[in-house]
């Protein structure tokens, strides 16, 4: 009888490690999986909508090197993107153009001018534009302060543009650093930054053409002579302009800029035709 109380004391004991067991597994396997599951993406496109359960990064290497060949490409094709909005000022003006224009473009947005303004930023959505990522607060100081707050800045920054536009988990994939990459200040902190938006399944891209539309005033024919000048003996254009009218009148230009480059003989895309 002794032995038999032993041996029911031995049962419940291996039942309740057993349950145990099954248990913490059964976390380890869950956490492993959302940890590993990549934030779908992008998406006006359906194919741009990545298997949830497959665990794959989304940034194929092929279409990393869509992007770093990109400025060296000799098609004439231009990129125009807009950075730094979205503002009441001239994101809706742009997108007025833009849809006259029958082009679809690239906007870098900040993070807290999304959570301003998420209504522009679903029209740019629901417009076809790529909705990419500028950094929440477009202050050095803030995004270069730790590893952790660089990439608090980005995810913010997406989770602020997931809520605009009504698409769970968005992640733009695309980024570009304040004053561009190749700009001498934060050099250090930026080339280290590349490892962390590695790591989150991002790339960034700069320019290679820009009509100086942030530098200092300027009339409409300067702004159109710069765009002129930067784009002369070049293929593809990665256009930067801002949709801030800040310093200058972007929106006042921009119709003639777009003239000028289909003159040239420019068709015009955006990066979801480098997602394909
Ligand atoms: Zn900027």
């Amino acid at each position: 009888m002794k032995i038999l109380v032993f041996e029911k004391k031995n049962l419940i004991i291996f039942i309740a490690l057993t349950l145990i067991i099954i248990v913490s597994a059964f976390y380890y396997f869950y956490n492993i999986s959302s940890n590993n599951t990549k934030i779908i993406p992008v998406a006006n496109e359906e194919k741009l909508v990545n298997n949830e359960n497959n665990n794959t990064i989304f940034l194929t290497d092929e279409i990393k090197k869509k992007f770093a060949t990109l400025s060296k490409n000799t098609e004439k094709v231009a990129y125009l993107t807009f950075d730094d909005g979205p503002t009441k000022r001239a994101t809706p003006k742009i997108l007025e153009i833009l849809d006259e224009e029958n082009i679809k473009a690239s906007f870098f947005v900040i993070g807290k001018y999304v959570n301003k303004h998420p209504e522009i930023v679903k029209r740019e959505y629901e417009s076809g534009h790529y909705i990419a990522n500028h950094g929440y607060n477009h202050n050095n100081s803030i995004l270069y302060k730790n590893d952790e707050s660089f990439i608090s800045e980005i995810q913010q920054t997406d989770s602020e543009i997931a809520k605009a536009i009504g698409v769970e988990n968005y992640c733009s994939h695309i980024f570009r650093f304040p004053n561009g990459f190749m700009s001498a200040n934060y050099h250090n902190k930026k080339r280290h930054s590349v490892e962390l938006l590695k790591s989150l399944d991002y790339i960034y891209v700069d320019w290679n053409c820009l009509n100086k539309d942030s530098e200092s005033k300027l009339s409409q024919y300067q702004l159109l002579n710069n765009l002129k000048r930067s784009s002369k003996n070049k293929g593809t254009l990665i256009v930067l302009m801002h949709d801030t009218n800040d310093v200058n009148d972007t929106t006042a230009v921009l119709k003639d800029s777009i003239l000028y480059l289909k003159k040239q003989g420019y068709t015009f895309k955006n990066f979801y035709d480098l997602l394909k």
